[in-house]
């Protein structure tokens, strides 16, 4: 076995690179020799030595490793399973844009593979609260049964002629002066180097059938508006029935509530309330969504505009376990109108319930307001 290059050479990083280097070096390099994408005569191996590299070199312990005993491991035993299977999410350091770019860039790999399929599920703040379980029918494509997904009559494919079954072609471009040679997906079989002379009856040639299918989910504790979650393979079948189907998300969204908002796991509303109440006290007992009464106690010479809360009643966090609180906005109530004897005692109070010194007032409210 050829002798293995430096991990470090690789990257082309000194041996003293913090992570980020590291990565930035990862990720150029990755994008130059991606063999989806790469033009490079040796882009897959390439690929593979700089993504062996980066497996090792941003994992702590394994760079330490590394780092005392080279491309052998202790005891003279080979780093072999160095050359295993790696756990780097790419989606994560490429960035999706790399992956989208790269469908409609005449990837070959990429294009096997069946599309995903987004379904928005609606959930009521009662199901954030307790992640109740879902259930949801519907139909979804699943491979043809007829042709076995590959669209083709009997399930018989054809190498394809007019690209001799390479899923590619040479393409010579004339740009001014100058021919380009390039290398392209074929048309006639989208790239896949095989072609169906007869199409399935059964579903017209395109490899695949509607069936009802029921899904089971859990909607996770506390999840936001727009929370996806996906169900692996359970897009559409890939194309000709070869390659892996494409993913299932669901997205969440959450239905509106009759009167409250959510900050987080807190939920949030106002409530509307008399004078006499926001000056003497009062309780107010509303249904909740945890079924227990929701209790919100007013203390005496309450303001307009303050807030009390209710403590772990709101939805639960996300981290650390628990629950948010309820945030109620106090707001007076004034009433549209007033009849004559409201209005006497009101003219009897008006005096005791104003400010002793308008001027004073004022002023001391002017310094609360920028005390805060
Ligand atoms: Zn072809
Ligand atoms: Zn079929």
């Amino acid at each position: 076995m050829a002798s293995k290059r430096d991990y470090y050479e690789v990257l082309g990083v000194e041996r003293s690179a913090s992570d980020a280097e590291l990565k930035n070096a990862f990720r150029r390099l990755a994008r130059k020799f991606h063999p989806d994408r790469s033009t490079e005569e040796d882009a897959e191996n390439r690929f593979k030595e700089i993504q062996e590299a980066y497996a090792v070199l941003s994992d702590e312990q394994k760079r330490a490793q590394y780092d005392r005993f080279g491309h052998d491991g202790p005891q003279g035993s080979s780093f072999g399973g160095f050359g295993g299977g790696f756990n780097i999410n790419l989606e994560d350091i490429l960035g999706g844009d790399f992956f989208s770019s790269m469908f409609g860039g005449g990837g070959r790999r990429r294009r096997q593979s069946g599309s995903d399929i987004l379904l928005r599920h609606t959930v009521e703040y009662t199901d954030v609260l307790n992640g109740t379980e879902q259930e949801v029918t519907l139909d979804l494509p699943h491979p043809c049964d007829a042709c076995e997904g590959t669209g083709a009559e009997g399930g018989r494919l054809t190498s394809c002629k007019a690209c001799s079954g390479q899923g590619q072609v040479r393409v010579r471009q004339q740009i001014g002066p100058f021919v380009q040679e390039a290398v392209q997906a074929c048309r006639d079989c989208a790239g896949r180097g095989q072609v169906s002379d007869v199409s399935c009856g059964e579903c017209n040639g395109n490899g695949q059938q509607m069936k009802s299918s029921t899904l089971r989910f859990n909607v996770p504790l506390g999840a936001e508006d727009g929370t996806r979650m996906r169900m692996r393979g359970k897009g559409e079948p890939a194309p000709q029935g070869v390659g892996s189907p494409g993913d299932l998300y669901i997205e969440l969204e959450l239905a509106p509530h009759l009167f409250f908002e959510r900050s987080g796991s807190d939920l949030i509303m106002s409530l509307p309330i008399g004078y006499a109440d926001l000056a003497l006290g009062t309780s107010v007992t509303l249904d909740h969504i945890d079924g227990e009464p929701l209790v919100i106690k007013v203390p005496p010479l309450s303001n307009s505009g303050e807030t009390v809360e209710v403590r772990k009643r709101g939805l639960p966090r996300q981290r650390g376990g628990g629950r948010g609180d309820v945030v109620v906005l106090l707001k007076l109530h004034m009433p549209k109108k007033i009849n004559r004897a409201t209005k006497k005692s009101l003219e009897s109070l008006r005096e005791t319930l104003s400010p002793p010194d308008v001027q004073t007032a004022i002023q001391d409210d002017a310094e609360e307001r920028r005390r805060r």
